[in-house]
């Protein structure tokens, strides 16, 4: 019986009951009143018929105010239970099933939760599988990435990593996974490395040199911030960070190729281009005979062009030094008018052929005497004064000049030419790079020469320039 009904009945029952009790009060009233108390119609037989009446519409009466009393608890008790049922699911506990009782809209209500709990632990399950089979997909292609992958949660805990890196590592996946990267780096050289980096991002990253693949090899690493949109949220937030290691050993090793075949040649070429300038030497000597003007100018050209293939040479053998890592310093103590001297020297020529006009600062007694390898610093003032002679419009002025600054000695070359777009100022020091544009002849070698030098003396070389006001270059010591 549904609760519609039951209420229906409770009450039509009551009413029933209740007219029927007005009646038959009124009916033994009139009775009462009609009939001499001593008819038969007053007799026991009519008393005691309106006695049961009223006993039986009392009770009737009673079972109906019964029946309407329990009603509200009929109806509170499969509530309370629905609303623990939901609270059962909202616990992710899918397995709830409910029976409200007998009462027909409570059935349906049990069967309606049961059947969402079924599908909602159903769904669960797929999800969950789902979830599992994305999560091994992805581990698979970590895994089969043949680079070493190291990823790390937002406190510096190892969420990940493949095969490759845990060969590099030469640590067990057990050992690592859900382990702080820091704690663990206290006994792992490069992990240490990789964790110091990675909270350092300023510093520059020299290639890892790791022993993998029964070889030395050498990984340069990257490092990778990750970042997402939490569900509910707009901004990304960092959850983590991703270290990449590249195996750049083929490059290294190519590079090293590169390197000895430059030498090789700038070696090779050394000899025959220093014969040929002998031989030009022995032309101009008016003993072998004197020659026309016109071969004078083609012997001045030859000899022009064989001094440049020179300076190429020169700065090509420097340059494999400084790559081969054999750069060897030999400091002794030097004026730095010294090398100033030497760099107006090996300039002289040139800057007479453009009409430039070279003037010198050099406060001689405020300047300290220098601990440095002369000859690679002479290459480089040198170098400073052969460009802003040949970047100089013709018969400007240069100067070049050393100044003390506190604890630093500075030297400088200045040149009053076309100058240098700030945003070149970094590239100018990059190995083969030339300003775009620049018609002068040049290989975009003697900057990043120079400032491999300067570098490997713990001094700095810098540039200041303005287009069309000229440039200054600085070399900067520290001399206490
Ligand atoms: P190179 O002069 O042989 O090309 P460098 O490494 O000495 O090589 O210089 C790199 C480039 O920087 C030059 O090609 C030129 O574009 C620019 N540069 C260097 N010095 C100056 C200067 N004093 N004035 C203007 N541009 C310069």
């Amino acid at each position: 019986m549904n609760i519609k009904t039951k209420l229906t009945f409770g009450i039509g029952v009551l009413v029933a009951m209740i007219v029927l009790l007005v009646v038959l009060s009124a009916v033994n009233l009139q009775i009462l009143t009609a009939t001499e108390p001593d008819s038969p119609a007053a007799g026991p037989g009519l008393q005691r018929a309106l006695m049961w009446i009223y006993i039986v519409g009392i009770a009737c009466i009673l079972i109906g105010i019964g029946m309407l009393f329990r009603l509200p608890s009929s109806i509170n008790k499969p509530i309370k239970e629905l609303t623990n049922g939901i609270m059962e699911i909202a616990n992710h506990n899918y397995q709830k099933r409910l029976n409200l009782g007998p009462n027909e809209e409570f059935i349906e209500v049990a069967e309606s939760f049961n059947r969402m709990a079924e599908r909602l632990a159903e769904y669960r399950a797929s999800t969950l599988s789902d979830l599992l089979a994305g999560k091994k997909y992805i581990e698979a292609i970590v895994n089969s990435i043949t680079e070493p992958i190291i990823g790390l949660n937002k406190d510096k805990q190892i969420v990940f990593v493949n095969e490759a890196a845990l060969n590099v590592l030469n640590l067990k996946r057990e050992a690592i996974i859900n382990q702080s990267a820091p704690e663990l780096s206290l006994k792992n050289d490069l992990l240490r490395r990789l964790i110091r980096e990675l909270l350092n991002p300023g510093d520059t990253k020299e290639p890892l040199k790791i022993y993998a693949d029964n070889k030395e090899s050498y990984f340069q690493a990257k490092y990778i911030p990750i970042k997402m949109v939490e569900t509910g949220e707009k901004e990304q937030t960092y959850i983590g960070d991703v270290i990449l290691l590249k195996n750049i050993t083929e490059f290294k090793e190519l590079d090293a190729a590169k390197t000895t075949f430059i030498s090789t040649i700038s070696h090779e070429l050394k000899t025959p281009i220093s014969a040929i300038l002998m031989s030009l030497q022995l032309l101009e000597d008016k003993r072998v005979g004197a020659l026309n003007e016109e071969q004078e100018e083609l012997s001045k050209s030859i000899k022009e062009n064989s001094e440049r293939l020179l300076g190429i040479t020169g700065e090509l053998l420097n340059l494999t030094q400084v790559e081969a890592g054999k750069l060897q310093l030999m400091p002794k103590i030097t004026k730095p008018i010294e090398l100033i001297d030497y760099a107006i020297k090996a300039n002289r020529v040139q800057a007479e052929r453009f009409g430039i006009q070279i003037e010198v600062e050099y406060p001689e007694e405020k300047v300290s005497k220098l601990f440095v390898d002369s000859e690679k610093i002479a290459w480089v003032l040198t170098n400073l004064l052969s460009n802003a002679i040949r970047y100089s419009p013709e018969n400007g002025r240069v100067i070049i000049g050393a100044r003390q600054e506190d604890d630093y000695v500075e030297m400088y070359v200045q040149d009053f030419g076309k100058g240098i777009d700030p945003r070149y100022h970094q590239s100018i020091f990059d190995r083969y790079f030339r300003v775009p544009g620049t018609k002068v002849q040049g290989s975009g070698l003697g900057l990043s020469i120079s400032k491999d030098f300067v570098e490997a003396h713990n001094g700095t070389l810098t540039i200041q320039s303005e287009v069309g006001k000229g440039s200054r270059f600085v070399i900067r010591f520290k001399v206490k």
